[in-house]
Order: structure tokens, then C-alpha cells, then sequence
């Protein structure tokens, strides 16, 4: 006996078998047309004509999901069944009546359901008038979208209209109605009457809605075919169709437009010409490139400040507490700015000089830039001209160059969002030009009081005031920088700094910043002052503090890698992480020591000793050496010497022909003999007089064969006569002294006064003595002497 034979001996009036449809919904009181070729309907379909020719015929709400439940169906009846060679069917099924699933029972992979009926609530009085109004609003709305959808058979509007109950009125309309599927099912599955009357209603109104608003769209465009770009229509239908629903429209994107440019309210050259680029865009397809460019310029011109201005914070007191907080020491630059600042409130002017901080890297410049802003209580911007070589990018490109922008200038200031910003122009020495145009020249533009309030930009095209910023450039020597550019410059000194220094920003400022941005701020990590002095001396080899910074945050996120390891900042709180920073964990943090001092320049050797020189980069010493021969008394200078410092050699080897006679001399007769000086590391070009006294000494322990003592430096620039002069840079080249380990420094005597602007710990790091005369370096650097 077969299962199925098997099943007919069951209560098959309860039982039905489930026919699931996947893109109609069966309503009762209507006839649908189905094509089955899915195995679990055709399985449905026989077992259903081999019982009473009835089913279930339900659809689900997801039909992405095989999983997801029948809602609610329809039990339905077979009343034509054709079955094709393919072992298809197509049939025709009439709605009975609706349901939902009470239970389900599988057999052979046939479900079987039994059907709870869904039963309509009793109508009350008050219901039914209500429900008879909805029934013939209903109707209306049914006739009105027969009429304009034209999809709708006389036989179905007759039906509609003639329907005598709610329940079939709902049925046979809802199944005429081309809407979604969900909504379908919602239809069928709704148990209150007037509800489901309600929801029929909406339906159909914004079917409705909808078609009409279809024929208004397509009859608008029709009128404007003769353009018959695809493009071109999509554009048009949307249009409508957004207008059509309130939404903004093309029109809206330039009424936006200029209701934002008069907003900003910017000057009113800078309107006219907005407008005018304004209809100009108007005119042009939107989607085209030049409406990208006038879009793109026109949203510049919204974006750039032209009236928002901070109000000056104008508290002295404030301002230096400010500049104290953020840097250390500094006393000369921060004196400087505070007295710069007092006088612009005094003058109450708003041109005044550029301040320009000259000093070696990392001796806190661009921080001191951001201090004065914020004792100011402006805006902060910054720029880096170190290699900016077009004018253009100062300037900009005019905006009929692909992908032309705005210059460095104007950007920044959409930056600022002010039009007072301080404006930290850095490197200010590395600007170079060529032969596409001088940035310099723009720059001097920038800066000049009388033209910065009309400031041109090539992409702008109209003039921009940048009368209100405050400029404040940034160089490392003041040698590079045009003159013109110079002169407006009010040039503050921010030298490098000597160890006790360095230390104690460590301590206070780079620290506590590195801990706090590798979230090891709540930790407990301490360094131990030997091993930041470690750092400093043997690790880094600098004026400013850039290299320990670096080496500080080297040390802080190897903890944090730490940290994490061992599950800090997770299951164990932060704050219990401890770990103080020794000396003899350094190697295992950053390795070996990068620098070996004192060795060197501690031997006394013939021919050689060490000036000091001043660079870009801070002070460096310069070792000197000299070697003789037999010749014509000739002089060879090698290692890049600039022309100052040959004269300097021959004007020092003059002085010691001319004071030989009181020389214990080996070389015999200078006239016969050669000279070779050389400076090492050839490939940095140097120059300047202060080398004066360290030729001459070099010389002078050639031509005795005596050495000079070791640990010594020297510098001074040396007349024809033995006088010693004095020299710049003072600062930066004792602390090359100290950081090379020397013990002694000779300086020119007119230099002594500059010794007291040094820290203490600077002074006291080195063996200072000052020189009038060569004969006092003589006397000192050479043992025994070199005198007869
Ligand atoms: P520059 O612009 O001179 O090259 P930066 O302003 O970039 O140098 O300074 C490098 C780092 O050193 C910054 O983190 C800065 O805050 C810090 N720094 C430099 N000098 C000091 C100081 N005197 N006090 C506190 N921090 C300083």
C-alpha cells in the first residue's frame, strides 16, 4: 500500500494539502490562473486532485527565505487542471475562503495543514454605517483607478461595484490591484473589516496618486522632447518628480546656492562675481565639467571667511602665563613676544612687523606659533614653505587649469575659518625659486601691509584681505631669506638648548605629551633622569629637542606594546601599569648608543684642533687640519671652504710669517714650504671668518711640530696684526663644545658679555677663556710653548 493511499482512509476535510505560491496571492471570491512547475507544488497538486481537489494555497511575506511561516492563505479550489509533458500543471484555482496554518503534518514531503478560518468580528450598529461609507469610498476610488490604470476588465468593475459584502468587495478589489506582493498579503491577512476596508482605501488613493502623478510627469516632458538627450529627460523626471514631492530641485541647488553666498556676505566685488559665475552655471547642464568647476569655485567662495573674525584676548598677563605653560625657559623669545604684543594694543594697529623665530630644528618655533595664538585667543594655521618652488602654490591656478585649487594662502584660510588667524608661515628660509615664478615675490605680497589687504589669488580671481591675519614666520638662518622679505620681519632668536635644559622639558613637556598621546597617560611610567640625560648625550646629537622627543616616544610605545601584552587597559586596570625608565633599560629600548664622545678630542695631536662653527642646524664642530711639505709656500685648502674662510687661512698664515722670529719654529723657511689645510666632511660647504684663531692654531702646531692640548675649541675671527673679534652664534656653538665632550672653550674677549644671558649649568659645563690677542690662545693651547 502506497503512503498516499494511505492517507485517504484519514479525515481529509480537515487536512489539506499547502500549495505555496511565490508571486500571486489567492483571493477568495476570484479565479487565478497559476503555472506550477516547482516539485513541492506539483506534489501539492495531485495529492490534492486525488482527495476533494481543494488546498491551501498560501504565500510568504519574504520570499528570499524558505524558512520564513505562511501569514495567512487562501483555501482554494481546483476547478481546471491541464497537466503538461514536462509533468507541470497549470491550473485554475477559486478562491474559497481565508485562513491561517492551525498545524502542520509532513508525509513524503507533502505538508499537510489544518486551516483555521479566519473569521471576521461581528459588526456593531456604529460599525456598519462606518464600514457601508468605506465600502462606497471604496468603490469610488476602485471605479477611478479602473479608469486611469486601463488594466481593469469590465467583468472585475462590475464585480466591484456590485459587491454586496465587505469581505468580497475587499477580496475581489485587492486582487485586481497591481501593488506589491506584501501589500497584498497585508490585504488578505488584516481581520477587521473596517481595517481592512482602511487599508484598501489608502492603497488605491495612492495608486491612484501615483498614476496621475505618472501622466503629469510624462505629458511635462513630452513638451521639452526636442532636446531627446537621455540624460537630458532622466534629468527632467527627476525634477518633477522631486518637486512633485517637495523635495529640493535642481532650481533649489542655486536659489541654495546664492542664498548661502549672500549670507556669508562677503565684499561685494566677491558677490557680483559669485552671481555672475552663479548664471553661468545656471545655463549649463548640470552634469557637464564646467558645472563641476563653477560648483567647485562657487563652494569656495561660500567656504572661505570673509567677515568671522576672534575677538583679541588683549591680557598680558594671560598671554605670558600661556607662553609659560606650554614652553620652557625661553626668557628672551617669550620677553620678546610679550613686549610685541603689548605694543600692537598700545598702537592698536593691526599692520604691524612680521615676527620671524630664527633657531636651529626642534627648539620649539612652530609651538611658540600656536602659544601666541592661543594668548590671543585666534585661530592657529600653518604652512610649510620648505620647498615650495611655484609661485602657484602660493597663488593658486586659474580655475581653467584641470583641476586647478586655490594657493597655500587662500586654503589655509578656509582652514582658519577667520579672517584673523595667526598664521605660522614656516621655513620661511627654504623658499626657493625657478623658472616658475617667484614664490618669494608672492609671499612679499602676502606680508606687505600696504597690498595684503587686496591679496590676489589666480584661482579666486577676486582680491582677498589678509590684512587681519597675524603672520609669524619660522626660519633656521636668516642668510637665505630675500631681503625685501627680511625687512618686514621682526627677527626673535629661539637658540638651541644646553643639557639642564633639555632635561627639564623632558621632564615637563615632552613626557608628559608623548604619555598622553599613547594612552599611557593614567599609567604610572616614569624615566629616570640619568636615562633621559643619556638620551641627550649619548643618543641624540642636536640643538633642538626633536631627536629626544623622538627617542622618549621610541621608549613610551614600546611600554604600550607592553601594556597591552600583558592585558593592561583591558581586564587590568591602566593605572596599575608601573614601570620606571632606568639607564640600563635604555640598550634594551632603543639599542646601543648612537654617539662616543671625549675620545677623540681629548688626544693632543700635531696639526689638528677644533673650531666651532655655526650652522643651520645648530652649532657643530669643525675639525681643522694641516700638513706640510717641501714646496713654494703654497697654501692648499680643501673641504668645501667658502671664499671668507680661505682669506681667513691666508690672513692667518700672514700673521705667523710675520711673527715667526719670536717662534720656536721647526719648519725652517715658510717661503720654501707648503701648506695643506684640510676640513673634513668636504661635502658641507663652509664659511665665514670665526674660523680665524682655529687656522692660526692649526698652522702655528704644524710649523712648531708641537701639539695642541686636548678637550679644547675654539673660535674668533683673527686680523692681519693678532687681534681676536668677536663672533655670532655664541650659544650654539659652546653647547657643540658641550655635547662633543670638550673641557675648554676659547672665545674672543668681546664675546664675554654674552656669556650672561646663558643658563648657569652652560657656563658651568665648560672652561671658559677669553682672548684678545693670538699670542693668549698661543700661550694657553700650546705646552711648553711655542715662544723663543
Ligand atoms: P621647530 O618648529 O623649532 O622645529 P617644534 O616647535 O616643532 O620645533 O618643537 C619640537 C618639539 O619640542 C615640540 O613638541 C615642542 O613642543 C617641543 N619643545 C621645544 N622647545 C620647547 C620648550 N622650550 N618647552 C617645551 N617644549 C618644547
Amino acid at each position: 500500500m502506497s503512503l498516499l493511499s494511505a492517507f485517504k482512509g484519514r479525515n481529509t476535510k480537515d487536512e489539506l494539502p499547502l500549495l505555496p505560491v511565490r508571486e500571486f496571492v489567492v483571493f477568495p471570491h476570484t479565479m487565478i490562473p497559476l503555472f506550477i512547475t516547482y516539485p513541492a507544488g506539483i506534489k501539492a497538486v495531485e495529492e490534492a486532485l486525488k482527495r476533494d481537489q481543494r488546498l491551501f494555497a498560501a504565500c510568504r511575506k519574504d520570499t528570499t527565505n524558505d524558512d520564513a511561516t505562511y501569514p495567512v492563505g487562501t483555501v482554494a479550489n481546483i476547478v481546471q487542471q491541464l497537466k503538461l509533458p514536462d509533468g507541470s500543471y497549470r491550473i485554475v484555482l477559486h478562491g474559497e475562503y481565508r485562513g491561517r496554518i492551525a498545524n502542520v503534518n509532513t508525509h513524503d514531503q507533502i505538508n499537510l495543514v489544518t486551516v483555521q478560518p479566519i473569521q471576521t468580528t461581528p459588526i456593531t450598529e456604529q460599525e456598519h454605517a462606518e464600514i457601508e461609507a468605506l465600502m462606497r469610498a471604496v468603490q469610488r476610488s476602485f471605479t477611478q483607478y479602473a479608469e486611469l490604470s486601463k488594466k481593469i476588465s469590465t467583468e472585475v468593475l462590475s464585480a466591484v461595484e456590485r459587491a454586496e459584502t465587505a469581505e468580497k468587495l475587499c477580496n475581489i478589489a485587492s486582487n485586481a490591484l497591481s501593488i506589491k506582493i506584501e501589500k497584498k498579503i497585508e490585504l488578505l491577512e488584516l481581520d477587521e473589516t473596517p481595517k481592512r476596508l482602511q487599508s484598501l482605501l489608502e492603497n488605491l488613493e495612492l495608486e491612484n496618486e501615483i498614476i496621475s502623478l505618472q501622466r503629469k510627469i510624462t505629458g511635462k516632458v513630452k513638451s521639452r522632447m526636442e532636446k531627446t538627450q537621455r540624460e537630458y529627460i532622466l534629468n527632467e523626471q527627476l525634477k518633477e518628480i522631486n518637486k512633485e514631492l517637495g523635495r529640493d530641485t535642481g532650481d533649489d541647488e542655486f536659489t541654495e546656492l546664492e542664498k548661502a553666498l549672500e549670507e556669508r556676505n562677503p565684499p561685494e566685488e566677491v558677490l557680483a562675481k559669485a552671481k555672475k559665475e552663479l548664471n553661468r552655471l545656471k545655463k549649463l547642464q548640470s552634469l557637464s565639467p564646467e558645472a563641476g568647476v563653477l560648483r567647485t569655485y562657487l563652494e569656495w567662495i561660500i567656504d572661505l571667511p570673509w567677515n568671522e573674525t576672534t575677538t583679541d584676548a588683549n591680557d598680558l598677563a594671560l598671554a605670558e602665563e600661556i607662553l609659560n605653560h606650554d614652553h620652557y625657559n625661553m626668557k628672551k623669545a617669550k620677553e620678546r613676544i610679550i613686549e610685541f604684543l603689548a605694543v600692537r594694543q598700545l598702537t592698536s594697529q593691526l599692520k604691524g612687523p612680521i615676527l620671524c623665530f630664527v633657531g636651529p630644528p626642534g627648539t620649539g618655533k612652530t609651538s611658540l606659533g600656536k602659544s601666541v595664538a592661543r594668548a590671543l585667543g585666534r585661530n592657529f594655521i600653518r604652512i610649510s614653505l620648505g620647498g615650495v618652488r611655484d609661485e602657484a602654490e602660493i597663488r593658486g591656478h586659474r580655475k581653467t587649469y584641470v583641476g586647478a585649487l586655490p594657493g597655500k594662502i587662500i586654503q589655509s584660510m578656509r582652514k582658519a575659518k577667520t579672517i584673523n588667524p595667526v598664521f605660522l608661515l614656516d621655513e620661511i628660509d627654504k623658499l626657493s625659486s625657478d623658472f616658475r615664478g617667484d614664490p618669494a615675490s608672492a609671499l612679499l605680497e602676502v606680508l606687505d601691509p600696504e597690498q595684503n589687504a587686496s591679496f590676489t589669488d589666480h584661482y579666486l580671481e577676486v582680491s582677498y584681505d589678509l590684512s587681519k591675519v597675524l603672520f609669524i614666520a619660522t626660519a633656521n638662518s636668516l642668510h637665505t631669506i630675500p631681503h625685501p622679505l627680511l625687512d618686514r620681519m621682526e627677527v626673535i632668536e629661539v637658540p638651541g638648548y644646553g643639557e639642564e635644559e633639555k632635561l627639564q622639558i623632558a621632564k615637563r613637556f615632552l613626557i608628559p605629551k608623548q604619555l598622553e598621546e599613547n594612552g599611557l597617560a593614567k599609567a604610572g611610567i616614569k624615566f629616570q633622569d640619568e636615562a633621559i640625560r643619556d638620551i641627550i648625550r649619548y643618543r641624540t646629537m642636536e640643538s633642538g629637542v626633536r631627536g629626544l622627543e623622538r627617542e622618549i616616544a621610541h621608549c613610551i610605545r614600546r611600554l604600550a606594546k607592553v601594556a597591552i601584552e600583558q592585558g593592561y587597559g583591558k581586564e587590568k586596570d591602566i593605572g596599575e601599569f608601573k614601570k620606571t625608565i632606568r639607564l640600563n633599560s635604555l640598550d634594551a629600548l632603543l639599542g646601543k648608543r648612537k654617539f662616543k664622545h671625549d675620545v677623540v678630542f681629548k688626544e693632543p695631536r700635531i696639526g689638528v684642533c677644533y673650531g666651532l662653527a655655526w650652522t643651520e642646524t645648530g652649532g657643530t664642530i669643525l675639525p681643522v687640519e694641516t700638513v706640510t711639505f717641501e714646496g713654494s709656500g703654497e697654501l692648499i685648502m680643501t673641504g668645501n671652504l667658502g671664499d671668507v674662510m680661505k682669506e681667513s687661512a691666508r690672513t692667518a698664515l700672514s700673521y705667523l710669517r710675520s711673527i715667526s722670529p719670536r717662534l720656536s719654529m721647526v719648519v725652517e723657511d715658510i717661503g720654501k714650504t707648503d701648506f695643506h689645510i684640510h676640513v673634513p666632511e668636504g661635502a658641507i660647504p663652509k664659511d665665514g671668518p670665526s674660523a680665524g684663531i682655529t687656522l692660526a692654531v692649526s698652522l702655528l702646531s704644524t710649523m712648531t711640530q708641537k701639539p695642541v692640548r686636548g678637550g679644547f675649541a675654539m673660535t674668533g675671527e683673527l686680523t692681519l696684526t693678532g687681534r681676536v673679534l668677536p663672533i655670532g652664534g655664541l650659544k650654539e656653538k659652546l653647547l657643540a663644545a658641550i655635547r662633543n665632550g670638550m673641557t675648554d672653550v676659547l672665545i674672543p674677549k668681546g664675546n664675554l658679555d654674552d656669556l650672561e644671558e646663558l643658563d648657569k649649568d652652560i657656563r658651568d659645563a665648560l672652561t671658559i677663556h677669553g682672548i684678545e690677542q693670538a699670542d693668549e690662545a698661543f700661550a694657553i693651547l700650546f705646552e711648553p710653548s711655542i715662544f723663543k
